[in-house]
């Protein structure tokens, strides 16, 4: 586990690479970590494909979604999705926006999510479901106003996952390494629910008490040590390695402050 914020962010720039190496994150979509030596704060990445991210791409957001420096670059347009779940969950470390198409035919019908196999319990049994019109009329579907992230996070409850019809999903986590195997496992899960939806109907789901103990999984380190590790390898393989940090190791490296990311952006090299 990370143990320096810099670890922390290089830790988050990988989980969003491997969200994306999964199939669940595309061109859309992002993952975001609260602060681990501040709960008022986050990160997200600047506005680009989640495959790229690199730890130097990460802005520090206050809980209003507000950076806390002007970074110079273009921004994610839902980043109140995090902050206003950040909010209100204390709980909440970790927050993965995504689109990914395994959940569009449940979303497009309105069906519920329910485990079809141990590890799709980390997604819960029939998590909640916000309809952005309900409350808001005609947008364009993007969450992007506070008072709409904070329905969502409303919607969001208790619960681990919230589905968002016509658009997506937001999957919140107890630390990055559990927000990534929620979304990666919940979307799986997905992937065979609609499956088994088309050959039969009657579809075997996870028992409450079933739910509930499978989905304790994220809390062993061993099942999140192993899971972590086979998707580092994976984006690895596919060439998407993060470049080696710079210091040397056993050095106390710096973090990522937002007056050395402004400093960077005057410099221009960061659009
Ligand atoms: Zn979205």
């Amino acid at each position: 586990m990370a143990d320096t914020l810099a670890e922390s962010l290089r830790e988050l720039a990988l989980a969003n690479r491997m969200v994306a190496n999964e199939g669940v994150l595309d061109a859309f979509g992002h993952v975001s970590m609260r602060h681990p030596g501040n709960p008022n704060r986050y990160f997200l990445s600047r506005s680009r494909a989640p495959e790229l991210v690199a730890p130097e791409d990460l802005i520090e957001y206050d809980l209003d979604s507000r950076p806390i420096a002007e970074p110079g670059v273009t921004q994610y347009s839902e980043r109140v999705i995090h902050g206003e779940i950040y909010k209100a969950r204390s709980d909440v470390m970790s927050v993965c926006h995504h689109h990914s198409p395994a959940f569009m035919p449940l979303i497009a019908t309105g069906t519920d999510y329910v485990p079809v196999f141990h590890l799709g319990a980390v997604g819960g049994i029939k998590p909640p479901y916000w309809d952005q019109h309900d409350e808001f009329g005609d947008t364009n579907m993007l969450v992007v106003k506070p008072e709409e992230g904070a329905s969502l996070a409303r919607a969001l409850g208790r619960h681990w996952m919230v589905l968002m019809n016509r658009h997506g999903v937001t999957v919140a986590g107890t630390s990055v390494r559990d927000c990534v195997f929620r979304s990666i496992y919940a979307a799986r899960n997905a992937e065979y629910l609609v499956q088994a939806m088309a050959i039969g109907s009657t579809i075997a789901a996870l028992s409450p008490g079933e739910t509930e103990r499978a989905g304790n999984i994220t809390g062993t380190t061993t099942g999140l040590t192993r899971s972590w590790e086979y998707w580092a390898m994976r984006v690895a393989k596919a060439g998407g390695a993060l470049a080696p940090a710079k210091a040397a190791k056993g050095t106390k490296r710096a973090p990522a402050k937002a007056s050395a990311r402004k400093g960077k952006a005057k410099g221009g090299k960061r659009r």
